[in-house]
């Protein structure tokens, strides 16, 4: 069964976004765990997380993710921007101890001008300041599409950030379609080649969701303008050979394309009848 859902916003609590969820044909759903422009979070319900819970188990949902905000840079060269940050992420992972979330997946940051070294070592810092033992939530780093000074535009990058973490079984990694392929990794001719790379160098048992989304631009463009499925240049057919992979097929796979639900609904149902 293909895990499949995509990005959805909390406006009525947990319970009515897994209904609004199912509702689309999805079995999982990604959210953001604040206001997207930055700002104060709002508190969870006790009666709505157990309703989610049982809503989840009812109809076996696949884990949901959890996104942080874009705005939340965690290396960024202004020490109050940084601050921010770090209390965002640290209050987004207490708020995820108490719904069934146990995937939250952020951008690493970008370390505007100050070096990749800079950017990777406050990334780090951030997450040993954040990042409990008994936590039960995965952080995922994003791969990145290397748009400007962005950290995590190659594999390498982030298996820097992870072999700086204490708790690094925390640590996984979400894989974008349109931001590796973007990146300049070749997921259409050489999805193979990509995945062995991905293992050599970060491990494939990091690798927790995929978001997936076709790319406006040519491989390598460093872009990041995701498209609807089939309508960019990754293409229908490596996105169901991407589905369908070995390797991949049992994750939970998260549509952030240009849609309105009921075009996310429409991916969704074409994106099943793919499944081999
Ligand atoms: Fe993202
Ligand atoms: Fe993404
Ligand atoms: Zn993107």
């Amino acid at each position: 069964m293909l895990n499949i859902g995509c990005h959805l916003s909390i406006s009525n609590g947990y319970e009515a976004i897994c209904k609004e969820a199912l509702g689309l044909g999805a079995n999982t759903f990604q959210f953001f765990s604040r206001n997207p422009r930055g700002g104060k979070s709002s508190p969870v319900s006790p009666d709505d997380a157990k309703a989610m819970e049982v809503f989840m188990s009812e109809n076996s949902f696949a884990p949901v993710l959890a996104h942080a905000s874009y705005t939340m840079n965690l290396c960024s060269a202004d020490e109050k921007v940084r601050d921010f940050a770090n209390r965002a992420l640290k209050e987004d992972l207490e708020k995820l101890e108490m719904i069934p979330c146990n995937l939250y997946n952020f951008h690493p940051g970008s370390h505007v001008g100050q070096g990749i070294e800079q950017g990777i070592s406050f990334i780090a810092d951030a997450l040993n300041n954040a990042v409990t033992e008994n936590q039960k939530t995965v952080v995922l780093l994003e791969t990145m599409a290397g748009k400007g000074t962005e950290v995590g535009r190659c594999f390498e990058e982030l298996r820097e950030i992870i072999d700086r973490v204490n708790f690094s079984d925390k640590i996984g990694v979400c894989l974008d379609t349109c931001h590796v392929f973007d990146a300049g990794y070749d997921i259409v001719n050489d999805l193979d080649g990509v995945l062995a790379k991905f293992d050599d160098v970060i491990g494939l048992e990091r690798l927790r969701a995929i978001h997936l989304n076709d790319s406006k631009n040519p491989m390598g463009s460093h872009k990041d303008r995701h498209e609807k499925i089939g309508e960019g240049y990754i293409g229908l057919d490596a996105i169901v050979r991407i589905i369908n992979h070995e390797k991949l097929k049992n994750l939970p796979f998260f549509l952030e394309t240009p849609n309105d639900n009921e075009g996310y609904a429409a991916e969704i149902k074409l994106l099943r009848e793919k499944v081999l």
